[in-house]
């Protein structure tokens, strides 16, 4: 080794020992006479000092070394004059005084600052990937990252998993994003598939009689991507057979828990995690991946505003529509234009509209309101009891503003959802340091896609319905809940997972239901179909994203912050380019005519 210890390691312990480093120059300061380097490797940063009565020559060469050189020094390691310790830093009690330096290489000036925390254009961060991932804070991610997938490892080990690798290039399969395509050069005109999930293949284990899988699987989803949404993604795949519903949940439990107040005991775990079903959580938050790190919750005020002169809320109830509000906290004395904004989230929502119900300025309490404070342009058509009885619904003060929609379900749940986050966003509600998981069950199985008209399965088509809702699959597919469950973590959809069927009678059923003709289904599934005719066991799983389970941990708002080379939100990788034009030898061999471009 070039080295005898690391640089973040020295302690007051290590005093008068002789020790060998390398790293790169953090930060140099000349005093005339004396040089400091502040010496950085992956452990941490050390001060080093060139002294010209020490080393005369070491003093020469430390006038050369700039930012991000890389060095190796050979001194003693020393306890620093009292009065100049540093305590900001764990080897802020020592320095190294160098006898003997060499510089092992050189450094152009980086692009962006690398030993300061500034705000640094992120299409330049991603050109210059390794340079960033040289900064303080990506350098804590990716320790974090791979301290979590140890942990993972770890405790599926201990609990007699065994981790499979499983094909990279395989077969497209449906599970509701655009599949990436490799051709093949073997098979003029055929493709393969980047897997959007191990999900067959984790299956076919369990036929094979594995019992307990897991991996760290790489998935591939050609869909737009988002702050939570990567071209590739990565996940924590489980499979288990001969289980229930409730053994998985347990265990995710038991993992997450332990992974938390392992890795991050300073976060405060909500425990143990609710558990609701898809149909409540739509209900009490208007989403099926609530934030449960505050209430907000939403009350239903139909029968009230049935019985109100009101006309708007009248009609939408009249035309099959419902009337739901939540209450922002001590908002009583919002201005019109912080109620506009609150509107216009609304109708990007998709609803018609926000009734605001201002009550009036805090104090007194409910009791005390009278119908002059109330501002709202349904006021006049309430009476103040009807006004106490809809904030009282709403668990509402004085003090407090009532934000009502009115109308069909499925337009006012994703518009109270809205109305929900940016409350808790305007009101600081979302405790960072906080970390709410929770499970939602209970899913239908299918849902309509409006523009296509088809069924489409909510998790995926492997999901076994709910053994008392079979019947329903032939007369009202809609009817049919699943045994599939999500895990939720503030506000974000963590993982999906499913007990899925193991009969190959009902697998065909669901597929025909998707709208699958049998040939479609013997050249897509077949192999799914014929491997179930051999003795599968029941089987469910499910994985959690781990690009998610990072970011939360380290309290970042992209995944981009904990995966060491992301994509733009273009899908580019700016350190490589890619993607490329490719050569036209290389498309001749892949069979490829590519088409002008208008
Ligand atoms: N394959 C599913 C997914 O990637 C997870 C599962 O059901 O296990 O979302």
């Amino acid at each position: 080794m070039l080295r005898t210890h690391s640089c973040g390691e020295l302690r007051k312990e290590h005093a008068g020992c002789e020790v060998s480093l390398a790293g790169w120059v953090n930060r140099r300061r000349d005093h005339g006479g004396l040089i400091f380097i502040d010496l950085r490797d992956r452990e941490g940063i050390v001060q080093t000092v060139f002294n010209p009565e020490i080393s005369p020559s070491g003093l020469k060469t430390a006038e050369e070394m700039r930012n991000e050189y890389v060095v190796r020094v050979t001194g003693e390691v020393a306890l620093r004059p009292a009065g100049t310790e540093n305590s900001k830093i764990p080897t802020g009690d020592i320095e190294v005084i160098v006898k003997d330096t060499e510089i092992l290489n050189t450094s152009n000036t980086p692009p962006f600052y690398i030993n300061e925390e500034v705000e640094v254009d992120e299409n330049l961060r991603l050109k210059y990937r390794y340079l960033d991932l040289r900064r303080p804070r990506m350098k804590e991610n990716m320790l974090l990252r791979h301290r979590v997938t140890k942990f993972m490892r770890d405790f599926l080990d201990a609990r007699g998993f065994i981790e499979v690798e499983t094909p990279i290039l395989l077969k497209s399969t449906p599970e509701g994003a655009r599949d990436y395509l490799v051709p093949s050069r073997v098979h003029p005109g055929e493709f393969y598939a980047l897997p959007q999930s191990p999900q067959q293949l984790k299956q076919l284990l369990m036929v094979a009689g594995f019992e307990k899988y897991y991996q760290i699987a790489r998935c591939f989803r050609d869909e737009d991507t988002r702050a939570d949404r990567q071209p590739e993604h990565t996940q924590l795949d489980i499979e288990m057979s001969f289980v229930t519903q409730d053994d998985i949940l347990n265990l995710m439990e038991e993992l997450y828990t332990s992974l938390v107040e392992t890795i991050k005991p300073e976060l405060h775990l909500v425990k143990p995690f609710p558990l609701l079903t898809y149909t409540e959580a739509i209900e009490r938050y208007g989403s099926d991946k609530p934030d449960l790190r505050y209430d907000l919750e939403i009350a239903d005020l139909t029968d009230i505003a049935a019985r109100t002169d009101f006309a708007i809320l009248r009609t939408a109830i009249d035309n099959g529509g419902k009337v739901k509000g939540i209450t922002a906290p001590g908002c009583g004395e919002y201005s019109r234009s912080q109620l506009e904004e609150l509107n216009k989230l609304v109708l990007s929502a998709g609803a018609g509209g926000l009734l605001t119900v201002s009550l009036g300025a805090k104090g007194g309490g409910l009791d005390g309101l009278t119908l002059n404070e109330v501002k709202s342009v349904a006021a006049k058509f309430l009476t103040l009891e009807q006004v106490k009885e809809i904030a009282g619904r709403c668990r509402a003060d004085k003090g407090d503003l009532l934000l009502v929609v009115a109308g069909e379900p499925d337009k006012i749940y994703p518009a109270l959802d809205i109305l929900r986050r940016e409350m808790a966003r305007r009101l600081k509600l979302a405790d960072p340091g906080v970390i709410a998981f929770g499970f939602v069950v209970d899913f239908p199985l299918l849902a309509r896609n409006e523009e296509t008209g088809r069924w489409e399965p909510a998790n995926n088509p492997f999901t076994e319905p709910r053994d008392e809702d079979i019947p329903l699959l032939d007369s009202a597919p809609e009817k049919v809940f699943g045994k599939n469950y999500d895990i939720v973590c503030n506000g974000l959809e963590l993982a999906s997972g499913s007990i899925r069927i193991h009969d190959a009678e009902l697998q065909r059923k669901i597929f025909r239901l998707l709208g699958y003709n049998d040939k479609e289904i013997d050249s897509l599934f077949g192999h799914m179909l014929e491997a179930f005719d051999y003795g599968a066991p029941p089987h469910g799983g499910i994985a959690p994203g781990i690009d998610r389970t990072v970011m939360l941990l380290a309290g970042e708002e992209t995944i981009r912050e904990v995966i060491a080379f992301p994509k733009t939100q273009s899908a580019m990788d700016l350190t490589f380019e890619a993607p490329s034009p490719v050569t036209e030898e290389q498309l001749a061999e892949l069979h490829i005519r590519l088409q002008e471009e208008e």
